[in-house]
């Protein structure tokens, strides 16, 4: 059983603050199942419930417990779209693949909503998001951005001007923003549990504190593969992939084009109703446009949760308070003395083009990670479409599939410099308004 504290929740408000969970329990001896998936995090998660809904017998490997990974430590903001927007794709796949994963770029809010009002999942869902422009070119883009979704069909969007934005979010620093109605926040870790208890609830078997050691594909014409556990074995006719950054260098297939990044959230103590309402008066969360952007919202018992900046390469920073105050204090000076009650790091996985990296290794082998930074809403979809393609509908994954990925440059050694240099020249380039 892999018990160390590496594998322990880590000190978030999120964790303080979970519902009740039934012990782990680690997979000891051999079983068998249609679909093993490696990772408790939503895509994983996700991939469970759809596939189990469909009739399929399913185990879920996880090396620590669920939603220990990015998906129970996130800023918990349902951000619609990808990373790159949708234009993105349609400049480097074209029109035809941009016509299929533009709609989609709505789907994973939808998901989420079904599923918390399908298994009553209490994780303080609320409704609504803000874009927040720093600066005319940002407002410019949030423009473009509104203009481009409703071209693929979306139309909860609604601009703020200066003075708008002013009655949203107790601020000097936005000169307007774009409110998205259809966005909105949770409760990341209490979802991911409620998804868990749905996956139980639905016959699937979920083993924590059992981390995937190998992985053997099956000899040609079975497919699926063989997965061996510290003190286990799963015999799986199809295999998912969902260790995202975590999975570290297991599948180095998956770790060539892709790198782990650490962001950092802090949780104040809770605010008095009165300073909650006076903040952000309808509870929306709130991100800003910069590249390396602060996202922020309340949590149900009026915290500020308030989370930035990247760390390129995932090491953990000594002092996230000393990162995160002086970012919490530029937009709510008049939080100046807030008590900081918790701080947390975590890890995404950061792909060049900042898109999925979503495919196939072998027979009946599939994944999907890298959602570059906005995945809660893209992995609830990603789990989705993994099931259609492992039930033979494939439009959307093969859509996804499509989608060309090269490797950071400097190989492992020199991609999170390089990379950090390359945030740096658009962060200044924010900072100037250019
Ligand atoms: C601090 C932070 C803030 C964020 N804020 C937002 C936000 O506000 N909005 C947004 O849209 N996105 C946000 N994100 C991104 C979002 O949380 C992630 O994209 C998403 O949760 C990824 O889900 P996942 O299931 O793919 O991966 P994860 O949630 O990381 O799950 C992967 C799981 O796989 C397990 N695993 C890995 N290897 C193995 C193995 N060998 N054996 C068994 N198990 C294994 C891990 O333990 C982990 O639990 C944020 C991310 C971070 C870190």
């Amino acid at each position: 059983m892999t018990r160390s504290s590496e594998f322990l929740y880590p000190p978030s408000y999120y964790a303080a603050s979970a519902k009740p969970a039934p012990d782990a329990m680690s997979l000891d001896g051999e079983i068998r199942c249609d679909v093993c998936i490696v990772g408790a995090g939503y895509t994983g998660l996700s991939t469970a419930i759809h596939l189990l809904e469909r009739g399929l017998d399913v185990v879920v490997l996880e090396q620590a417990r669920v939603g220990w990974g990015a998906s129970g430590r996130n800023g918990g903001q349902i951000v619609n779209s990808y990373s790159r927007d949708i234009d993105a794709i349609e400049r480097s796949a074209g029109q035809s693949v941009a016509d299929v994963l533009g709609p989609l770029a709505f789907e994973g809010g939808r998901i989420i909503r079904d599923l918390v009002a399908r298994y009553n999942i209490d994780c303080d869902l609320k409704q609504g998001g803000i874009f927040a422009a720093l600066n005319a070119k940002q407002m410019a883009e949030l423009e473009h951005q509104k203009a481009l979704w409703e071209r693929y069909g979306y139309d909860k969007l609604e601009l703020l001007d200066s003075s708008a934005i002013g009655r949203e979010v107790a601020t000097e620093r936005y000169v307007g923003g774009l409110l998205d109605h259809g966005s909105g926040h949770i409760h990341p870790l209490n979802l991911a549990l409620g998804e868990a208890a749905a996956v139980r609830q639905l016959g699937g078997r979920i083993y924590e504190h059992s981390q995937v050691r190998s992985i053997t594909p099956n000899p040609a014409g079975k497919g699926g593969a063989e997965v061996l556990t510290e003190h286990g074995r799963v015999q799986a006719r199809t295999l998912v992939l969902a260790g995202n950054a975590y999975l570290g260098g297991l599948v180095p297939e998956l770790s060539a084009k892709s790198m782990p990044c650490g962001t950092q959230v802090v949780a104040t103590e809770p605010l008095s109703e009165e300073q909650a309402r006076a903040l952000i008066p309808k509870d929306y969360c709130v991100e800003d446009c910069n590249y390396l952007l602060d996202y922020y919202r309340l949590s149900a018992d009026k915290r500020l949760l308030y989370g930035g900046g990247v760390v390129y390469g995932a090491r953990d920073p000594a002092d996230i308070e000393r990162l995160i105050r002086p970012k919490l204090l530029k937009t709510f000076p008049q939080l100046e003395g807030v008590k900081i009650d918790y701080c947390w790091t975590g890890n995404f996985l950061m792909t060049l083009s900042r898109l999925p990296q979503v495919g196939t290794l072998g027979d009946n082998i599939f994944y999907s990670q890298g959602c570059s930074g906005h995945g809660v809403t893209y992995t609830h979809l990603a789990g989705r479409l993994l099931c259609e393609k492992i039930l033979g509908e494939s439009a959307g994954f093969d859509a996804f599939a499509a989608l060309k990925h090269y490797p950071f440059p400097g190989g492992h050694r020199f991609q999170a410099p390089l990379s950090a240099m390359g945030a740096w020249y658009y962060s200044m380039k924010d900072r100037l308004g250019l």
